[in-house]
C-alpha cells in the first residue's frame, strides 16, 4: 500500500489541484500556496529570473516522477 490518501488544496496562486505538503507564502507568511508556487518564491528572492526559475521547477518535476 503505497498510496497515502492526502488533503487537497487549490493554489491561490496560480490554480493547481495540488496534494503535496504546502509552502507557506513569504508574502504574508500566512498564505498556503502548492510547493511549486513557494519554490518560485524562493527562486525569486535569489534574484533568478522567471525563465530561469521555471527552468528549475521542471527540473525538480522530472527528479520527481524520473525514476
Ligand atoms: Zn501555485
Amino acid at each position: 500500500m503505497k498510496e497515502q490518501v492526502r488533503h487537497q488544496a487549490i493554489c491561490p496562486k496560480c490554480g493547481t489541484v495540488y496534494h503535496d505538503r504546502p509552502a507557506i507564502s513569504r508574502e504574508d507568511n500566512a498564505t498556503l500556496i502548492c510547493p511549486d508556487c513557494g519554490t518560485r518564491e524562493a527562486l525569486m528572492t535569489l534574484g533568478i529570473d522567471p525563465e530561469e526559475q521555471e527552468q528549475i521547477i521542471q527540473a525538480i518535476h522530472r527528479c520527481r516522477t524520473g525514476v
